[in-house]
């Protein structure tokens, strides 16, 4: 079975055992420590309810390794709906007081998909939003997300006469610069050039305004070894420096539900990296490029993301952490290193040469 007739195939599944959501519970926010341009400050991350992503309810299927969809209401949202879970959460934090305190406040707006889209953002709630923000001197950085198709140069003007010289980043899930990975593992429907495209633009609007741009890396999609997964993370960071991408953000694989990722797991096909394998993929990626590169470590030690061993998963994750702030070097060492060296040495050998066509699942 090829890859999009599969993770639609899983994809419809979930959405129709998906128990039906409450509008008011989709809206979520924390607010925390962070690295931000101006350096370490504090973040307000809100989640917007959104009727999902429309890359993942299309005929595709969506991304092979995300579940965001699952938490999304999966019908419109009246705007006034929106704003009110918007401002309900925005008054949730003490930001005010930090700010006072000589603390730099940035913002990340998480839409579950494309925040410049507005299928999933109408404008009339996304200009209320930044508008809001606009006005909140606090707030010295904006952070969005989104596919990099809906990067417009309409889209980019009417959001900097809205904000004027707020900065603004737009993080865009790059997951790798192998278009095979990227088409055919991670079934993400855009090549290499559209992304590109997307760059250049915001490159072009940096003359004029504050505009940033993310790329995610994603580390370990399926049917990759463990050492092709380090490899290709860390090509990917040096061909983002390259285009001129201001900054990229690693996320290795948890295990969401209701994706294929998870289906391959289950059946011992496929498993997320070891906190090892993301330590190398970061220090590599911090040796060869000068941006800077943050490394995500939600799920870590958990059941459904990256593992190495009882003893020395909180400590990495810690460790991991704290050098997002300093983008410094990650020294350790623990027994399980010599397993995992072994995994990464020998995981190429049995391997089929033959390429993949079909998955292997039936
Ligand atoms: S990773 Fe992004 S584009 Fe892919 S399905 Fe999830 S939200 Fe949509
Ligand atoms: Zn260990």
């Amino acid at each position: 079975m090829e890859i999009r007739e599969l993770t639609k195939e899983i994809r419809d599944k979930s959405i129709e055992y998906a128990k039906p959501k409450e509008l008011d519970s989709l809206s979520a926010s924390w607010y925390q420590e962070d690295l931000l341009y101006s350096g370490k400050g504090k973040t307000i991350f809100l989640i917007l309810p959104t009727p999902g992503c429309s890359w993942a309810l299309g005929p595709s299927g969506g991304c092979t390794m995300c579940s965001y969809i699952s938490d999304c209401y999966l019908k419109p949202i009246e705007n006034s709906k929106i704003i009110e879970l918007f401002e309900k959460e925005l008054s949730k934090w003490d930001y005010k007081e930090d700010y006072e305190n000589g603390d730099k406040i940035a913002i990340k707006l998480f839409a579950s998909g494309s925040f410049l889209n507005p299928e999933e953002v109408p404008k009339e709630a996304r200009d209320y939003v930044l508008k809001k923000l606009a006005n909140m001197e606090e707030i010295s950085e904006i952070v969005v997300e989104s596919r990099p198709e809906y990067v417009k140069e309409e889209v980019l003007d009417e959001i900097f006469d809205i904000i004027g010289d707020k900065l603004f980043e737009i993080s865009i899930g790059l997951e790798t610069s192998n278009e095979e990975t990227r088409l055919n593992k991670i079934n993400k429907g855009f090549n290499n050039k559209t992304f590109e495209k997307a760059i250049n633009l915001i490159k072009e609007y940096k003359s004029k305004h504050n505009i940033k741009s993310k790329a995610y890396i994603f580390v370990k999609p399926i049917l990759l070894s463990e050492q092709e997964a380090i490899t290709e993370a860390i090509e990917t960071a040096s061909y983002c420096e390259d285009l001129g991408v201001d900054r990229v953000s690693c996320c290795p694989a948890t295990i969401h539900r209701g994706t294929l990722i998870e289906r391959l797991w289950r059946r011992g096909s496929y498993n997320p990296p070891w906190i090892w394998s993301t330590i190398e993929v970061i220090n590599t990626i911090r040796q060869n490029v000068k941006i800077p590169a943050l490394m995500d470590t939600s799920g870590f030690g958990s059941r459904r993301g990256p593992y190495n061993c009882k003893k020395c998963n909180k400590e990495l994750k810690h460790r991991i952490i704290d050098s997002n702030f300093d983008q410094s070097q990650i020294e350790y060492d623990c027994e399980c290193k010599k397993e995992w060296m072994a995994e990464v040495k020998f995981s190429d050998l049995n391997k089929s040469k033959t390429p993949i066509k079909h998955l292997p699942l039936y």
